[in-house]
C-alpha cells in the first residue's frame, strides 16, 4: 500500500514527495483536477453556512441550484432528479424506479434487460445486472432475475434484434441497464451508437424502460456531456455519479421523464418511492456539483477536452500498427489499448504493468492486456506525454 498525501491538478503525491500523473481521474472523478481552486473555494463558503441538512420534508439552495443547472446539461427529456449518494445507488434506484413504475401501474414485469460483462455497482440490484463473475458468486442466489444480450457489433447486431424478438419475453422486462458507449470495468469496451441506437428502439417500443448507467461515462468524457447525447433515442433513466461532484466529496442523482415520475406521483402513499440516504443531497457535495458543472460548460474545459481528443488520435496513430499492440479505441478523452500478448504469457503481467508506470511517475490501472487513459480535462501536454512515454516503453520491453 502506497500512501498518498496531496494531490493537485493531475499529479499525485506520494510520502516520499514522489508525483505520479493521474492517468484515470481517481476513477474517472475528478476531471476538472484534484483539489479545483474554484471548487474548494465555493464548497469552502458553503461550508460556512450549511453543511448538512434532512433532505426530507427540506430542501436547500445548493441543491436547487444544482438541479437547474443539471437539467440544462441533460438530454431535453429528463424532467425530473432524484438524490443519493454513490453510484451503485444511482443504479439500484434505477433499477427499482423500472419495477415500481409497472407494478404502480398494475403490470408485473419482475425482469431486468442487461448487458454481458457489464458493471453497475456492488448493492444486491446493481450486482444482479453487472456481468456474471467470482466476486458476486456468493450472492447468485439472491439476485434479480436478469436476461443478458451482448453488446452490439455491426456483425451481430442481427441476432441480438433476433434474440429480443424471438427468445425474450419482452412483456416480462421492467428495464434495460446499459453503459452507453463504454463498459469501463470490462476494460474500457466501446460499442457505437447505431447497434445500442437498435436496441433501445425496440426495447422501447414494448414498454422496456431504458435505464442509461452513465456513472462512468457522464460529464465530458465521451465527447459530449453525456454519452446518450449520441444518441436519438433517449433513455427513461439516467443514472449519475462519480464525476458528478468534481472528485471531492460522494453524491449521485438518478434522473428521470415526466412519465417515470407520473407513474409515482399519487395521493396513494405506497406509491412513492421510499429510498432515502443520510447524506442525500449534502449541501456540500451539491455546490461542488454545482461548481463542476460551471468548469463542464466553460470555453476552457471544452478546449480542453477537444485537445485531449486531439492528443490521443495523434498517439494512436503513432501506435496502433506496433506489433505488440492487438487494437486500440477512444471514445472522447478515453483512450484504451490492448497488448498483443498470449494469454499463457499473463503471468503477472497486470502487476509489471502497473509497477513500470509507478516506476515511471504515472498511474495507470491496466485490467487484464488494456492499458486505458481516463485523465483529468486539466492535464497538461507535458503530463499527457509522459503517460504516453511511459506506455511506449511498455511496448519496447514486454
Ligand atoms: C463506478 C461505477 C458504478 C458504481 O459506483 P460506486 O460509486 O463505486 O458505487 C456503477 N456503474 C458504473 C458504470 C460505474 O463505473
Amino acid at each position: 500500500m502506497l500512501g498518498i498525501v496531496k494531490a493537485k491538478g493531475a499529479v499525485l503525491y506520494d510520502e516520499d514527495g514522489k508525483e505520479y500523473v493521474d492517468g484515470i481521474s481517481s476513477w474517472y472523478t475528478c476531471m476538472y483536477g484534484h483539489c479545483n481552486d474554484f471548487i474548494i473555494e465555493r464548497v469552502y463558503a458553503q461550508m460556512q453556512k450549511l453543511d448538512q441538512v434532512v433532505f426530507s420534508g427540506f430542501t436547500h439552495e445548493p441543491a436547487v441550484a444544482l438541479s437547474e443547472a443539471l437539467m440544462q446539461v441533460l438530454p431535453a427529456n429528463q424532467e425530473r432528479l432524484f438524490f443519493s449518494d454513490n453510484g451503485s445507488t444511482a443504479t439500484e434506484i434505477g433499477i427499482k424506479m423500472a419495477l415500481q413504475y409497472h407494478h404502480n401501474r398494475g403490470k408485473k414485469r419482475s425482469v431486468l434487460l442487461a448487458f454481458e460483462d457489464g458493471f453497475h455497482g456492488d448493492t444486491f440490484g446493481a450486482m444482479s445486472v453487472s456481468g456474471l463473475s467470482v466476486y458476486n458468486g456468493p450472492f447468485e442466489d439472491y439476485f434479480i432475475d436478469v436476461k443478458r444480450i451482448p453488446v452490439p457489433t455491426n456483425e451481430n447486431i442481427d441476432s441480438i434484434i433476433d434474440q429480443l424478438i424471438n427468445d425474450i419475453d419482452l412483456d416480462t422486462i421492467a428495464g434495460f441497464i446499459y453503459e452507453p458507449l463504454i463498459q469501463g470495468a470490462a476494460a474500457m469496451k466501446m460499442h457505437d451508437a447505431v447497434g445500442l441506437e437498435k436496441i433501445l428502439a425496440l426495447v422501447k417500443s414494448k414498454g422496456v424502460l431504458a435505464i442509461a448507467d452513465e456513472v462512468m461515462t457522464g460529464f465530458g468524457k465521451t465527447g459530449k456531456h453525456f454519452a446518450s447525447d449520441y444518441l436519438e433515442v433517449k433513455p427513461d433513466i439516467i443514472c449519475m455519479s462519480k464525476a458528478l461532484t468534481a472528485g471531492l466529496v460522494p453524491m449521485a442523482i438518478t434522473s428521470c421523464t415526466q412519465e417515470v415520475y407520473d407513474a409515482f406521483y399519487s395521493d396513494e402513499i405506497a406509491k412513492g418511492l421510499f429510498h432515502g440516504h443520510t447524506y442525500t443531497a449534502n449541501p456540500l457535495a451539491c455546490t461542488a456539483a454545482l461548481a463542476g458543472l460551471e468548469l463542464l460548460v466553460s470555453d476552457e474545459i471544452q478546449e480542453n477536452i477537444t485537445r485531449i481528443i486531439q492528443w490521443h488520435q495523434d498517439f494512436d496513430a503513432e501506435i496502433k500498427d506496433h506489433p505488440k499492440v492487438s487494437a486500440t479505441r477512444q471514445t472522447g478523452i478515453i483512450y484504451a489499448l490492448d497488448l498483443n500478448v498470449q494469454m499463457e504469457r499473463y503471468g503477472n503481467l497486470r502487476d509489471r504493468l502497473f509497477q513500470h508506470f509507478m516506476d515511471s511517475g504515472v498511474f495507470l490501472r491496466p485490467l487484464g492486456n488494456t492499458i486505458y487513459i481516463s485523465a483529468p480535462y486539466v492535464t497538461t501536454k507535458a503530463q499527457m506525454d509522459k503517460i504516453y512515454t511511459s506506455i511506449k516503453a511498455v511496448l519496447e520491453f514486454l
